[in-house]
Order: C-alpha cells, then sequence, then structure tokens
C-alpha cells in the first residue's frame, strides 16, 4: 500500500545548504525563516487559533537528502562518523521515508505566511504539516536518550574585525541578526568530527546570499575570517 502527500508549504530560510545547519532545531535560536503556505491553505481560516501558540512542529521532506537505497545501520556524525546504529534510532536524513519533524518557534503570523526562528531547515524545504506544539504532551522531563543525551559542546567563535564589519553590513542590508546566525551555527562545529584541521584549513558555507569564511586557529576555536556577498 502506497500513500501520496502534497506539501502544504514550502520554507524559506537562511540556510541556503546544507552545510552548517545545526543538527536540531533549538540549538540556533537567531537562524530564521518564513513558512510559505500553498494554496488552498494561505487562506487565515487554516492557521485560525494559532495565535495562542508559540511553538509549531513541522512535518517537512528532506529533499536535498541523497537518493538511492537506504540502510537498516547509520552512522550519525554526532558519533564521530564511525559508530553504526539502527536508522530508526537516528535522526539521519537518509532514511526508508525521507521524512523530517521539527519543532520551532512561532515568532509572527502574516497573510499567507508564518515567521519562524530556531530552525533547522533548509531553504525551500517542502512542509506536509504543521501542528501546534503541545507542552503537556510533547515536553516530557523523564525522558532519556543516551546516545544523544546533551547538545554539542560549543567552540568559541572569534572574529577577523574586518569580517566583522562585513558581517554587520550585511545584517544591515539584509535585516537579519546576521553575526547571531553565524556565530550559533558555527559554535556547532559544522565540519565532520573525524577532521583535524591545521589553522591554514580554509572553511566556507553559504547563508542567505553571503558566502562566509572560516578557519581553526587552535582545534577548539573558530576565527570567522570573510563575510562576502554572492552577486
Ligand atoms: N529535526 C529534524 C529531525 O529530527 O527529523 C532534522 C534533523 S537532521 C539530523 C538535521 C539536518 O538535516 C541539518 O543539519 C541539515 O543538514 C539537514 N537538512 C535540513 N533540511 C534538509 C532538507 N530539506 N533536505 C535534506 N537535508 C536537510
Amino acid at each position: 500500500m502506497a500513500y501520496q502527500f502534497e506539501p502544504i508549504a514550502v520554507v524559506r530560510s537562511c540556510f541556503s545548504e546544507k552545510f552548517a545547519i545545526p543538527r536540531q532545531p533549538s540549538l540556533a535560536p537567531a537562524a530564521s525563516g518564513v513558512i510559505e503556505l500553498l494554496p488552498p491553505y494561505d487562506q487565515p481560516e487554516a492557521v485560525a487559533g494559532l495565535e495562542g501558540v508559540s511553538h509549531l512542529w513541522l512535518l517537512f521532506v528532506f529533499h536535498a537528502a541523497p537518493s538511492g537505497p537506504t540502510h537498516l545501520r547509520v552512522r550519525p556524525p554526532r558519533l564521530g562518523g564511525n559508530q553504526r546504529i539502527g536508522v530508526f534510532a537516528s535522526r539521519s536524513t537518509h532514511r526508508p521515508n525521507p521524512i523530517g519533524q521539527s519543532v520551532v518557534k512561532l515568532d509572527g503570523i502574516e497573510p499567507g505566511r508564518l515567521r519562524i526562528s530556531s530552525i533547522d531547515l533548509l531553504d525551500g524545504t517542502p512542509i506536509l504539516d504543521i501542528k501546534p506544539y503541545v507542552p503537556y504532551a510533547d515536553s516530557l522531563p523523564m525522558a532519556s536518550n543516551s546516545l544523544a543525551d546533551a547538545a554539542p559542546i560549543l567552540l568559541a567563535v572569534d572574529w577577523a574585525p574586518a569580517a566583522l564589519q562585513q558581517a554587520r553590513d550585511q545584517a544591515d542590508r539584509l535585516c537579519q541578526p546576521v553575526v547571531e546566525v553565524i556565530e550559533q551555527c558555527l559554535a556547532q562545529d559544522p565540519k565532520p568530527a573525524y577532521q583535524q584541521p591545521g589553522t591554514e584549513r580554509r572553511y566556507g558555507v553559504r547563508f542567505w546570499d553571503l558566502n562566509v569564511c572560516w578557519h581553526y586557529p587552535q582545534p577548539d576555536r573558530i576565527c570567522v575570517l570573510s563575510i562576502e556577498q554572492i552577486l
């Protein structure tokens, strides 16, 4: 038996590529986006009542996950990339049905659009469903997960003076918290856990229409080197 679903919305987000997106939504509170509701769900009736809701569950398609056969065991980056666990014990994007779920903050309701933050969603992500977060049922203080028992340890993020000025200029142009998004996302250490980069190695990622370049002056420190608009 097969089931077919159509997206009800598309996310526009600060994350223009998968690299450096946090592994879970709550890790970068400044990371924001907009849910653009598709007809007929772009009508006020579809979101009536959400004024009283602070957070949403989003069910979405990992539309940019690699295609091909899924495996019963996966190697989560969080575990260093060399320990295999069952796909259903993981939040891997490469799964039998490429469906993701994230709790995000609802910042505003506009005609046909929901403004959200604390996201871990790539720009263009198709949304299958939106549901209100229900604290008494969805928050379980006694819950445990020995494979993911705490948020990642954060790296210190420093700025080359010119890069910080570039980020502030771009924040003014985009009207977005560019400095905070970069700091919160890079502090998660986006590089693969097995890499031990020398100080000369450069890393880069796109947020919005910006190329962000950094290096590791020490293994546990990042220094942002430049922010350039992609023209
Ligand atoms: N919170 C969701 C969940 O648990 O189902 C996603 C967790 S998944 C480990 C998070 C990663 O998914 C991000 O770091 C990003 O690289 C990737 N990602 C986000 N949106 C995606 C998309 N539309 N297609 C493919 N990968 C995506």
